[in-house]
């Protein structure tokens, strides 16, 4: 084997998300070391268009954009973006007519805490809340002040504070464009070209790309952005696709921009997440028009029939507008750093985008990529860490967007009648509900540094599905009952309080972009 030598070039093959997303953490990364000498390229095609469709995020995404040095007035400016405090299921529960609530808030607050990690999910379960409250509505303020479409935020001092945890909606390709702005301006190389080939060394390293603009293009570390392509990670280099289609079924959708009816339009600051006989739509509002898609299993319905979902749900406004058709390819690699290349983005992975993760994944990789860059070229062992903490990551993601799906008690299409079916639950998450059966999660469940979801987030989507506990003697203290009843209705009393106090989402986002 060759001996290690210090990495000082890096080449990114692709220019959606991923590619200038990594650009950016490894410009600000390698700032340091680029006195020394690491450079970063990025090579694009300038044929082959980004996906572009990525219009929902996680909290996450706001220390992304604060580490990379991305002002978020800017960013709400040039994306079109809004804010977005969660997701709102309809018809995920049961089917529309069936009797009982057919709708949850899977909000991004963390459910109030009293001092000492007295916690309000037993509580709760015990009815201590009232008998009808639901989990999100009696634990968090969020979800009383998205539903009045109020921001999360207010003008302050100069600034914008405001009490609740939020994401984004933007808009994809304005997102990757001021990304791509940025790295540039971070000192990253931009080339456009087409990569015909990749030539392989006598070890099975990647020795040079090859682009038809610019000939052979040789680099110590290569990062393959080139979305479901996989040029580089799975045509060269042969790692191996775990599909994830006998989890999670959907593997087509249909995107449509739909204008708002007048500039005034409320716009909501959540998604819209609605379930269909096979598959489920989103809605998505940013500042002029709304996102809408439909993703649906093609084992489950037709492509023709999708489209007239697609279309009821949207109404006469959708007339004389044609959707986009994509196919999915739902799963990850399991290994996604192969000697001197590794994967970021859709050629390391997608699991569908219901509850945004892919761009979540992403951050994760670029951040990874930067934070155990292989200055010295220790090649081998990098690898074997990203690959362990990739992998497992993509696991949990594959167990929590199943949560949405196999609790259901929908028995009116077949497409929800197998995702309930236990055959199809992989057993990480079956062990799970069945230890929540007696006992409610609890953050022991989950090891923090793998998972992409907080703990909070599983109970939202566990308790939104009316998921059944049996709490055992003693997970009450009937000593706090009163304590916590009473935790309830400040929550309420606050909530009322937020209200009053937050401005009107649309009201608050133009005034952002005014500033910026
Ligand atoms: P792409 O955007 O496909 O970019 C690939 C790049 O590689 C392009 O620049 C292309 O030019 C370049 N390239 C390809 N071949 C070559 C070549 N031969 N030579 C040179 N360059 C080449 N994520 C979320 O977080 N939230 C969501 O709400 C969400 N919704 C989604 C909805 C759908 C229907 C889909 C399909 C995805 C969704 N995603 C979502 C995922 C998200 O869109 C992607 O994770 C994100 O856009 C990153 O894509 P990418 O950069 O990996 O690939």
């Amino acid at each position: 084997m060759r001996p290690a030598s210090p990495t000082t070039e890096v080449l990114i093959v692709g220019g959606g998300a991923a590619g200038w997303l990594t650009a950016c953490f490894l410009a600000k990364t390698l700032a340091a070391r680029e006195a020394q000498g690491v450079r970063v390229t990025l090579v694009e095609s300038p044929e082959i268009g980004i996906v572009g469709v990525g219009e929902g995020s996680f909290p996450s995404i706001r220390g992304t954009l604060s580490a990379i040095g991305i002002d978020e007035a800017r960013f709400i400016k040039e994306c079109n973006a809004t804010f977005k405090q969660g997701v709102h299921f309809r018809h995920w529960v049961r089917a529309p007519g069936q009797p009982g609530t057919d709708h949850y808030f899977h909000p991004f607050s963390q459910p109030s805490q009293r001092p000492g990690g007295f916690e309000l999910l037993p509580y709760w379960l015990n009815g201590d809340a009232g008998a009808d409250a639901g989990f999100a509505e009696a634990v968090t303020m969020q979800k009383r002040v998205a539903d009045a479409a109020h921001a999360p935020k207010r003008p302050h001092d100069g600034d914008f504070l405001g009490p609740m945890n939020y994401a984004y909606h933007f808009d994809a390709g304005r997102f990757a464009a001021l990304l791509a702005s940025h790295a540039k301006s971070l000192g990253v190389r931009h080339l456009q070209g087409n990569v015909e080939r990749v030539e392989l060394d006598e070890e099975g390293a990647i020795a040079a790309v090859h682009a038809r603009e610019h000939g052979a293009l040789s680099a110590g570390l290569y990062v393959d952005c080139t979305g479901f392509r996989a040029l580089l990670i799975g045509e060269a280099l042969g790692s191996p696709f775990k599909s994830a289609g006998d989890v999670l079924f959907v593997d087509r959708a249909l995107a449509l921009q739909v204008p708002y009816e007048t500039p005034d339009t409320p716009i909501p600051s959540y998604t819209i997440s609605t379930a269909h006989e096979a598959g489920w739509t989103w809605d998505i509002g940013l500042q002029d028009r709304r996102g809408i898609g439909y993703v649906y299993s093609s084992r489950h319905t037709y492509d023709a029939r999708a489209e007239q979902v697609l279309r009821d749900y949207i109404g006469p406004r959708s007339e004389g507008l044609h959707p986009r058709r994509l196919e999915l390819k739902v799963g990850y690699r399991e290994t996604q750093w192969i000697r001197n290349c590794v994967a970021v983005g859709l050629s390391g992975g997608f699991l569908e985008p219901l509850e945004s993760s892919g761009i979540g994944l992403i951050e994760t990789a670029a951040y990874l990529v930067g934070f155990l860059f292989p200055h010295d070229g220790a090649l081998e062992s990098t690898a074997r860490l990203f690959n362990e903490l990739m992998r497992e990551r993509y696991a949990r993601v594959v167990d929590f967007i199943k949560l949405h799906y196999c609790l259901t008690q929908r028995t009116d299409a077949r497409f929800w009648l197998d995702n309930a079916d236990p055959a199809t639950i992989p057993q990480t998450l079956r062990d799970k509900l069945a230890m929540w059966k007696s006992r409610p999660p609890h953050r022991l469940d989950f090891v923090t540094d793998l998972e992409m979801y907080p703990p909070s987030s599983w109970q939202y989507v566990l308790y939104g599905m009316e998921f059944g506990t049996r709490l055992h003697p003693g997970a009450v203290d009937p000593a706090r009952i009163a304590e916590a009843r009473r935790e309830f209705g400040m929550i309420a009393q606050m909530s009322g309080r937020a209200l009053a106090d937050l401005p009107q989402h649309r009201a608050m986002v133009e005034q952002m972009v005014r500033k910026a």
